[in-house]
């Protein structure tokens, strides 16, 4: 390893807390959908911080409208009123199709706003006695790392030191709408799932699924609460993922790209009845709803609606999976995909999809694993087609490379 990022990774594992597993690669500069790191050497980023840069690294356009808002005003708190603030809670409710937009920070914060939400809204509309409220989530979920989210994770990983946990959870298994319906009770106020597991392995439910669990909520006068934190905002080859079955949530839950691939923005969004039962004081952020935010949120969904980056990325993620496919490629068991959130799942032989991503970053190709057999390629939604389809040359001579190396 050479000298200054040898420097660089020691100070790290020395002075910082070790709750990630970094490539030992250190990123000095970034510019679209490539990386380079301290010893001057180019990466093409396939990870893409889990897409939040789905918009590449420091989108001229999103880098203009902070420096804008820089030279009038940063931070206000929500003790006073932002333009900045009312042009975003108006653009993303029409965006998403609800009524209200409730701003944080991140995608964990969301997700707690939504929990909060969801109990309140089971108190004073729904009727359910004091304290008795639950909420469904789904088996192999990832919501983020927060105690209440961990409390209904099923990752021992993500739960082992960390109890007691928050409780008020069920837990039914992805993709199995008949396992929802028998886990309702009348306490029940909300089902929070993923439309696709991403940290799970990018998983997919059968066709169908959304309507079927939307109908169910509805019956049961359960909210829907879709977490598209990471599928949402054009990745999955729609603008929100719950399009691919023309659906609606009652609630939805957005992060990551929201932000721009600058800042970071979350927001939950809902219809006017239930986003309705917060009443002021009940919940809250110094920094969510900030100008500086704001208007970094507006120009990242000004730049995906005007560039119709969904539709790019319906067409080149269907490409880009065909490609993956058709190479039959030695050691995948199976490759996932909708729009540019792809998952490249290994067989055993392969000693897990580190041993890929590994092989990758001396190439000069960056990704990551979800789950241990799994590989997520995510690239930016604004990558040039030729850098794309080289990447995923990259990526399949270093998968039969590795497999070559490998016994079965
Ligand atoms: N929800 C989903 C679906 C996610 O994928 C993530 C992060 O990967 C989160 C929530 C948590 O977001 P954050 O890390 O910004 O708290």
């Amino acid at each position: 390893m050479a000298c200054r990022t040898h420097d660089v990774i020691e100070r790290a594992e020395h002075w910082g807390a070790h709750n990630y597993h970094p490539l030992p690669v250190v990123l000095t500069k970034a510019e679209g959908p490539f990386v380079w790191d301290i010893e001057g050497k180019r990466y093409l980023d396939m990870l893409s911080c889990y897409s939040a840069l789905s918009h590449g690294h420091r989108h001229p356009r999103i880098l203009a409208a902070a420096q804008k808002q820089m030279q009038e005003i940063t931070l206000t708190s929500r003790a006073f009123h932002n333009v900045a603030y009312a042009d975003f809670c108006e653009k993303l409710s029409k965006l998403a199709g609800l009524d209200m937009t409730l701003p944080m920070n991140s995608g964990a914060e969301a997700v707690e706003t939504a929990l909060k939400i969801a109990r309140a809204w089971g108190y004073r509309t729904k009727k359910v006695p004091s304290g008795k409220a639950r909420i469904i989530a789904a088996e192999g979920n990832f919501h983020g790392r927060t105690i209440a989210i961990v409390s209904f994770s099923t990752e021992e990983a993500y739960r082992a030191p960390f109890g007691p946990f928050v409780p008020g959870f069920d837990i039914v298994p992805f993709g199995d709408a008949d396992a929802l319906e028998k886990a309702i009770t009348p306490e029940t106020v909300a089902f929070l799932v993923e439309p696709i597991q991403g940290e799970g392995g990018i998983i997919i439910p059968p066709e169908g699924y959304l309507r079927r669990i939307r109908e169910l909520c509805t019956k049961h006068n359960v909210l829907l609460m879709l977490d598209e934190v990471q599928t949402g905002l054009a990745r999955t080859g729609k603008m929100f993922a719950f399009e691919h079955e023309g659906v609606k949530p009652d609630v939805l839950i957005l992060g990551k790209a929201l932000g721009g691939g600058l800042l970071p923005v979350s927001a939950c969004v809902g219809t006017r009845e239930v986003m309705s039962v917060l009443k002021p004081g009940e919940h809250g952020s110094t920094f969510g709803g900030m100008p500086l935010s704001m208007a970094v949120g507006n120009e990242a969904i000004d730049v995906l609606v005007e560039d119709d980056l969904s539709a790019r990325a319906a067409r080149l993620g269907n490409e880009v999976v065909a490609m993956l496919r058709n190479a039959k490629l030695p050691g995948v068991r199976e490759v996932r995909g909708r729009g540019l959130l792809i998952g490249v799942e290994f067989e055993d032989f392969i000693g897990g999809a580190m041993t890929v991503v590994e092989a990758l970053m001396h190439k000069g190709v960056l990704a990551k694993d979800t789950r241990v057999d799994t590989m997520r390629l995510a690239p930016a939604l604004t990558i040039e087609e030729k850098d794309l389809f080289e990447g995923i040359e990259t990526v399949m001579s270093t998968i039969r490379e590795v497999a070559a190396s490998r016994k079965r």
